[in-house]
């Protein structure tokens, strides 16, 4: 998909904290510039795809996604294990709502587990699918307007496409019943080693769709903030089907050494430890 000046809204301010003291970050990807704000430290999209565009982008997304390769398909399949596995540890069966759930797959896991299932999607065509397995709501999240709770609310792979993600945490703050949970998976962290050395050959930075690169702090004080408490944090790596550690510490020497000829790394980062977060908050 190739987009045009009309497709794109210009940030001044960082769309998590609103200070308006940025510095550039990293090189240009496709024309999509990206500032680190000053104040918060969160990484943004400065030109980023507007409203009509990301409509434009996710409506075909699931045809997209299942265009990917076999290999690429049951790599997320195993990740949805995983994940599934890790928070149900937690949680335990009961009323989940995921948000962004695509074509429903990883709430597939849920509901082969007991879980009553439901979830959010904006992207049309994935929410049709998605329809025909469990309790689906179209549109954006913020605004539907939900008015049943929840045991447990994941956004997996999702806020960090999010241009308002404030928005979307509020209303699942809201949408959470008392010793509920919260379960943010499969985001990129800002803090990972291979994001300060990569900057945008970061594995990471897909301008389009991540509109910006969270620390773990960004959603700990958000959730401080509003009577949320951490109860779990971890970092897959080793046990996902992207790690292959040797060559991978190869690949991020190799950039190590780039950066201390002082050349631009040319190539990007493999997976690697600390790239994503998968974080639990509970509501007392
Ligand atoms: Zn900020």
């Amino acid at each position: 998909m190739t987009f045009t000046a009309m497709d794109l809204e210009m940030l001044a301010e960082c769309p998590w904290c609103c200070s308006s003291d940025h510095v550039e970050w990293g090189r240009p990807v496709r024309n999509f510039l990206s500032a680190e704000c000053m104040s918060c430290k969160l990484i943004f999209v400065k030109n980023r795809l507007n409203e009509k565009a990301l409509q434009k982008y996710y409506a075909t997304y699931l045809t997209d996604m299942h265009r990917a390769d076999a290999l690429k398909n049951k790599q997320r399949e195993l990740m949805y294990e995983l994940e599934f596995k890790f928070i149900d540890k937690i949680s335990g069966p009961g009323k989940v709502l995921d948000v962004g759930c695509g074509a429903g797959l990883f709430l597939d896991v849920f509901k082969a587990n007991g879980y009553s299932c439901h979830g959010v999607e904006f992207g049309a065509e994935a929410a049709a699918a998605a329809s025909k397995k469990h309790q689906i709501y179209t549109g954006n999240f913020s605004k539907l307007g939900i008015t049943e709770k929840f045991d447990l609310i994941v956004f997996r792979g999702v806020i960090e496409h999010i241009p308002q993600p404030r928005a979307y945490l509020d209303e699942a703050v809201r949408l959470l019943d008392n010793g509920g949970y919260i379960f943010i998976t499969s985001t990129p962290n800002a803090d990972a080693f291979s994001c300060e050395l990569f900057k945008e050959k970061w594995n990471q930075h897909v301008p389009e769709a991540h509109l910006m690169h969270f620390r773990p702090d960004h959603f700990e004080q958000y959730f401080r903030s509003v009577g949320l408490e951490i109860i779990a944090e971890y970092f897959f790596y080793e046990e996902t089907p992207y790690a292959n550690f040797e060559e991978d510490i190869i690949a991020v020497a190799k950039a190590i050494e780039m950066r201390r000829a002082g050349k631009p790394v040319d190539f990007i980062s493999p997976g690697f430890w600390g790239n994503m977060m998968s974080i639990v908050y509970v509501k007392r």
